[in-house]
């Protein structure tokens, strides 16, 4: 059994202020919960995140790394960065960073690669627009995204990522996938990954990200390939973030 995964990602909000609260109430509402949960928050409250959650049951993360070591690229935060501060996560090829920030699918597969060999978990991300679902591309898009990804890391890998189906259509947008929806892609998705390590492959987990709310989380989390979920705007209100982990029960 696939053990559910429910992450926040903050995106760009947030305050040492508002976090804080955000996180206590968050963590105190955890108690019993079955479900793993993590953060996914800006790299400067990275720091607060370790300093209040250390030993709680939340975990936390960053949105983005660099493939770079270290060196003159301006803006960047390496893995080295994300470990000195206990990451278990990291969001790697968000639609918002491939959209606004020009991200191939080279690149994401890089960031990969960086990830596992730090040791933290990639929750890579992958999905069509509207426009691909429209033209019946979906299946072929997020072939080939999953593929480079695949090509580029190593068959015993494959049980130390996330993959998380984001359709784009939907994030932010209040337009979910019906479950069906997002359950076919999901199991194309776990047979692909099965032509890459087919006993792996049944423990990874996949979730689905986009207009994940609390009146719809629990008919989306009963799909039988949906292990969980990648939560924007919901994640920033601690008893909506609480619900959908409860949804995951
Ligand atoms: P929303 O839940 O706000 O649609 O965002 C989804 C998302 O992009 C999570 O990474």
């Amino acid at each position: 059994m696939r053990r559910k995964l429910v992450v926040g990602n903050w995106k760009m909000n947030g305050s040492l202020a508002a976090n804080a609260a955000l996180l206590s109430e968050v963590v105190a509402g955890l108690a019993g919960a079955k479900a793993a949960s993590a953060v996914c928050v800006p790299a400067p409250y990275l720091a607060q995140c370790q300093a209040q959650l250390a030993g709680s049951a939340l975990g936390w993360g960053a949105q983005d790394v660099s493939s770079h070591a270290s060196g003159a690229y301006t803006g960047e935060v390496s893995v080295s960065m994300l470990q000195d501060f206990a990451c278990s996560h990291v969001i790697i090829g968000h639609s918002e960073r491939r959209a606004y920030h020009g991200e191939t699918d080279a690149q994401v597969a890089a960031k990969t690669v960086v990830a596992l060999a730090a040791g933290i978990t990639p929750i890579v991300c992958i999905g069509e627009t509207l426009a691909q679902r429209e033209a019946g591309q979906t299946g072929a898009v997020v072939a080939e995204q999953l593929g480079a990804v695949l090509d580029a890391i190593g068959a015993d890998d494959i049980a130390k990522i996330v993959l998380a189906y984001e359709p784009v259509w939907a994030i932010g947008t209040g337009k979910t996938a019906t479950p069906q929806m997002a359950q076919d892609v999901h199991q194309v998705l776990r047979e692909q990954l099965a032509t890459k390590n087919a006993a792996a492959a049944g423990g990874v987990q996949i979730l689905y990200g986009g207009s994940m709310k609390p009146d719809n989380a629990k008919e989306l989390l009963a799909m039988p390939d949906i292990d969980g979920g990648l939560i924007g705007g919901a994640a920033l209100k601690a008893g909506d973030f609480l619900a959908i982990i409860r949804a995951a029960d």
